[in-house]
């Protein structure tokens, strides 16, 4: 078991935050405060117990010198202030002496919050630029330390990076004495753990998405653990392909026939495919052609699940005491191929007294944007993250926090 908030006393200690402020932005506003939202019981709780509170995170992917521009954390810095009511002193740098001075003037129950740690991937410590320097991303040791000298208590509350390792969560937890896991990242093990160490009968995971490269490992996994997976979106169609159905032009991924005809093999008919496909003959918002049957005709590309399999997916799910779902039922930016997903997200709703968990990314994004949010027991925060707590592997921002 990993030490949580409550096995530390934080009054006038100074508490290191890796938060999960990856937020999306348009025009240096916010226009998504999911995450921010997500990181705030964490924060309240260490300012009601008198802390000096120290946040950071990562914002993007930091390849090129405009980058530093285009992602600065400031915004969230007003953003936060405003939800705290109260403020948070912001320094854009993530290094040196300004940051030092400030965090050494802190005073109980103050908030600073600094630049985007992953400055580091094209900066020296000096400040120059160099494109090559990857310190945040590579797990920089000097980094790691110099960023746990500047606190008592490191808490990661960052799921959505927890199957990475970064100096700014695995390289402070190697160096500091003591830390433990936030309220968000707690939550997040407890039900995902649930879901696949633990999980209530009759168990059903509905997997989507593009490829199936993506998700053999977390399929593979669940079908230990599954009593039914039911399969959609893109990868639905190399499953096809390898039962000889005609899948038109539809996303086939060649290479991984075989894997799929061998996944299908040892399922014990726990795999569920569509029955019927809404295609199109170009990846386009054009309006759905419905196919009669699985076969897709040579010249249509199947873009969702049509409404025979939604009817399917929905008597499947029925009785069931745990549900898993990650990945959309089709291209749900596409207007007219997005009814799978919706359908799909209100079948799990409606699921009376079930154990519902949608493992972040699109399938997350796709119940909050239908106003679904509050009809899941839990939407993780975290995309990649919560498929590799799911293919079973051990996530190392979690993993380098100390035990109890
Ligand atoms: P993933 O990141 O693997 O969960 O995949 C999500 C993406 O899969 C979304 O952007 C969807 O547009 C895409 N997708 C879902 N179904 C299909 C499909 N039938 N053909 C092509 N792309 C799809």
């Amino acid at each position: 078991m990993k030490k949580t908030l409550k096995d530390y006393k934080f009054k006038n200690k100074t508490v290191l935050v890796r938060v999960d402020f990856n937020v999306p932005m348009k025009d240096g506003k916010v226009t998504n405060d999911n995450r921010v939202n997500a990181a705030l019981p964490t924060i309240e709780y260490l300012l009601d117990n008198d802390a000096k509170v120290v946040l950071f995170s990562h914002l993007g992917k930091i390849k090129k010198e405009e980058d530093l521009k285009k992602n600065s954390l400031m915004p969230v810095a007003e953003l936060l202030s405003k939800k705290l009511k109260k403020p948070v002193k912001f320094v854009n740098s993530i290094e040196g002496h300004e940051l030092e001075e400030k965090i050494n003037k802190m005073k109980p129950t103050e908030v600073v919050l600094f630049e985007n740690t992953r400055f580091a991937d094209i900066t020296n410590s000096d400040g120059t630029i160099n494109l090559e320097a990857k310190r945040e991303s590579k797990n920089d040791s000097t980094l790691g330390k110099y960023w746990s000298s500047l606190g008592d208590i490191f808490v990661n509350d960052a799921f959505g990076t927890a199957h990475r390792e970064h100096a700014s969560n695995v390289g402070i937890a190697s160096y500091i004495k003591n830390s433990c896991l936030g309220f968000l990242v707690e939550k997040e093990v407890a039900m995902l753990e649930k879901c696949i160490n633990n999980p209530q009968s009759p168990f059903v995971a509905i997997i989507g998405g593009a490829k199936v490269s993506d998700k053999i490992n977390v399929i593979q996994n669940l079908l230990k653990v599954a009593d039914k997976i039911l399969i959609g979106g893109g990868m639905a169609y190399t499953f096809f392909k390898a039962k000889g159905i005609e899948t038109g032009n539809s996303l086939v991924e060649k290479d991984r026939i075989d894997i799929a005809t061998e996944l299908l093999k040892n399922s014990n008919g726990k795999i569920i495919l569509p029955i019927d496909s809404a295609a199109s003959a170009s990846f386009a918002n054009d309006k759905p052609i419905f196919s009669a049957d699985q076969n897709i005709d040579v010249n249509l590309m199947g873009l969702d699940i049509g409404p025979k399999s939604i009817e399917l997916f929905k008597k499947e799910l029925e009785g069931a005491k745990t549900v898993v779902w990650n990945g959309p039922m089709g291209v749900f930016e596409f207007s007219n191929y997005a009814a799978g997903t919706k359908a799909v997200c209100k079948s799990i709703s409606e699921l009376a007294g079930a154990f519902t968990v949608i493992g972040g990314g699109d399938s997350a994004a796709a119940a909050i944007q239908l106003g679904f949010e509050d009809k899941f027991t839990h939407i993780s925060t975290g995309g990649g993250a919560s498929l590799e707590f799911m293919e079973g592997k051990i996530l190392p921002g979690i993993d380098s926090i100390q035990n109890k």
